[in-house]
């Protein structure tokens, strides 16, 4: 029984790993938290125990959501994930002032619609900066402190219209697309190193981005109504919590995708 317990005694405290697994609680950084879908995953994983980081452009925004958390010790920070030297910076301090990270979420996104003949390079750049390349920029910046880390997983926001395409939205159907396959080859490419990457493709859900979407949208939806966050932000934590789910894609879109 000594030789038990002096195992136990060794594997908690001098082993790094599982020192972080049970003395340390889980540091959670959450691009796009501010608001929406990402500020319900901040509040989620917050009153499940985790440390957050909350990242978005605007810190007031950022600094308004780490008050409303569970918990101390969580953080707020500004950055533009499409613009490489922000994420690299932010990400360098992250490591410096909360160690190494365990959860990454990339909820941060923008939608500018309209038919391709009408859209403009300007838009279409900003779509794909923010969606697409910020989400690469941000895993590859988070990746070197997460395959240190036990447990580590990310969870990329994709879109149901990254699956199906829509109507005025060729450009964000595109960068969700893109967001798709990047998830599945960066599954594959860290699994090795215990990382798992999977991908959650939300339908209509009540946020600022939707709240110009006119009410007969909800027809279209088999539950008959939009989706709020917070039923994202639960699929988010099964995913971040599956410890043998990797390169998949969730969708939550109260059966939209039937219809499409
Ligand atoms: P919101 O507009 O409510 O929130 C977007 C968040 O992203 C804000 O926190 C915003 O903060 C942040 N953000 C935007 N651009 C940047 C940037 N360049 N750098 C850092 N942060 C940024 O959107 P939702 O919550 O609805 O959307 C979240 C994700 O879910 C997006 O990727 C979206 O495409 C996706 N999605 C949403 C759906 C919906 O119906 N709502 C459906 C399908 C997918 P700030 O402005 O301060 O930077």
């Amino acid at each position: 029984r000594h030789v038990f317990f002096l195992n136990s005694f060794l594997k908690v405290f001098l082993c790094p790993a599982a020192r972080c697994q049970f003395v340390m609680s889980r540091l959670a950084v959450v691009c796009g938290g501010s608001r929406g879908i990402g500020r319900a995953v901040s509040r989620l994983l917050a009153e499940r125990g985790c440390r957050l980081v909350v990242v978005s452009r605007n810190q007031e925004a950022a600094g308004a959501t780490v008050a409303s958390l569970h918990g101390a010790d969580h953080m707020a920070l500004s950055c533009d994930v499409s613009k490489e030297q922000e994420v690299q910076k932010t990400f360098q301090t992250i490591q410096k002032t909360c160690g190494n990270i365990c959860y990454l979420v990339n909820a941060a996104g923008i939608s500018r619609d309209a038919l391709l003949l009408r859209a403009g390079p300007e838009d279409m750049l900003a779509v794909l900066h923010t969606n697409l390349l910020g989400s690469m920029l941000t895993c590859r910046a988070a990746l070197r402190s997460m395959l240190h880390t036990q447990g580590a997983a990310i969870v990329n926001i994709g879109s149901v219209v990254g699956v199906k395409g829509n109507v005025g939205q060729c450009v964000y159907s595109a960068s969700k697309a893109g967001l798709r396959g990047f998830t599945r080859s960066l599954a594959k490419e860290v699994s090795s190193r215990n990382v798992r990457v999977n991908l959650l493709c939300p339908g209509f859900i009540r946020t600022d981005m939707t709240a110009a979407l006119q009410e007969d949208a909800v027809r279209s939806v088999p539950l008959g109504r939009f989706g709020e966050p917070e039923e994202v932000a639960q699929a988010v934590l099964f995913l971040l919590q599956s410890p043998y789910i990797t390169g998949q894609e969730l969708v939550v879109d109260g059966g939209l995708q039937l219809l499409m």
